[in-house]
């Protein structure tokens, strides 16, 4: 099925080294250093669920393998292969080409290699499986984090989630319901009336995420924890609570945030963007007050700003508490993906 597809796909495909058997066969045959672990992860977009339906195909391509990317950057992999499983309406060369446009920029930036994959006929889907590699016990995983961790986030937090807000006020309801990226905000909640500016410098965000790889990387034997902010930071950061048997306080006027959020959304609402806004894929992570130095050593090597929010404590859940101490509530706590 859907051979000229495929073969368009494979012409533009990079290849590496260790690619032994790329697209073409029943499956791809990569070479795994022996010192080194494998590590895979797989994320699924779905038109109009987690991406607006407008959005350009080349920003398709490029987030469906940036969401994947920033879950090994989570683990502090190194990126090396990838697949691809595209589920498309119809047969449209145009459109995969655009598609491929984003997927592969950002897969050259991170020497990936598109191994394989499978095309067919449904509606608008794209399923990617990263594979990545990190020395022996080198991971960083949510249930390393000790009490007295200092919690640190890379970025800016709630600029997706912004621009949903600002797209929701621009035009009749871009989703069917609730997108993954977070609550969709009513229209009076937007202070700017500009809301194009805003959404020009917001929305980059929302359709180009960057996935935090190089950072992340840094981290391994720096850190003990990380989980990347997919589905909004307090959400993410219990998991990191549940995975660690601890709890989190976290400083909500310590949340860094970009200008074009500041511009566009009063205080209270940006706070609430910052905290249970998903879809920004920066990393979050915990590390012993010992590495801040190294930690902001690393983040001026890797040119992304850090930010110290908080801190691991005994108990369990995430604490969030206000600039004069006093406990803070979001209406909502990220997206809950189905209720059921
Ligand atoms: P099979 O029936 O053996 O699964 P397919 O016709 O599905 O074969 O795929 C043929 C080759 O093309 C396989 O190597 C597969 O990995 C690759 N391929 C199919 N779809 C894609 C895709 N969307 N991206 C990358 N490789 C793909
Ligand atoms: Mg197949």
């Amino acid at each position: 099925m859907e051979f000229d597809l495929i073969d368009r796909i494979r012409v533009r495909a990079h290849l590496r080294d260790d690619v032994i058997l790329g697209i073409g066969d029943d499956a791809a045959i990569l070479q795994v250093p022996a010192d080194r672990q494998l590590v895979v992860a797989t994320d699924t977009l779905n038109a109009g669920v987690h991406f607006p339906p407008d959005t350009a195909p080349a920003d398709i391509g490029w987030k469906a393998l940036a969401v994947n990317l920033s879950d090994l950057a989570a683990m502090a992999a190194e990126p090396a292969w990838c697949t691809l499983s595209l589920s498309l309406p119809q047969s449209d060369a145009d459109w995969l080409e655009a598609f491929l446009d984003g997927f592969l920029d950002l897969a050259a930036q991170h020497h990936v290699a598109l191994v394989g994959g499978d095309t067919t006929r449904g509606p608008l889907s794209i399923g990617v499986t990263v594979h990545g590699l990190v020395e022996p016990g080198r991971a960083l995983r949510r249930d390393g984090a000790r009490a007295g961790d200092d919690i640190w986030v890379t970025g800016t937090l709630g600029d997706a989630a912004g621009a949903l807000a600002l797209l929701q006020r621009a035009s009749e309801p871009v989703l069917a319901s609730a997108c993954e990226a977070g609550p969709i905000l009513p229209a009076d909640d937007v202070v700017d009336p500009q809301v194009a500016r805003g959404l020009a410098g917001l929305r980059p965000r929302l359709d180009r995420p960057t996935p935090r790889v190089g950072i992340g990387r840094g981290l391994a034997g720096v850190a003990n924890a990380a989980i990347d902010v997919s589905d909004g930071l307090l959400a993410d950061l219990g998991h990191v609570c549940q995975g660690s048997g601890l709890a989190a306080e976290v400083e909500v006027d310590r949340l860094p945030w970009s200008s074009a959020l500041i511009d566009g959304f009063d205080d209270a609402r940006r706070r609430e963007l910052q905290a249970t806004g998903g879809d920004d894929y920066e990393l979050c992570f915990t590390a012993e007050s010992a590495m801040r130095e190294r930690i902001e050593a690393i983040a001026v090597a890797s040119a992304v700003p850090v930010t110290r929010i908080g801190r691991m404590v005994e108990g369990e859940g995430v604490h969030a508490i206000d600039r004069d101490g006093a406990s803070w509530q979001p209406r909502q706590t990220g997206y809950v993906h189905f209720s059921d």
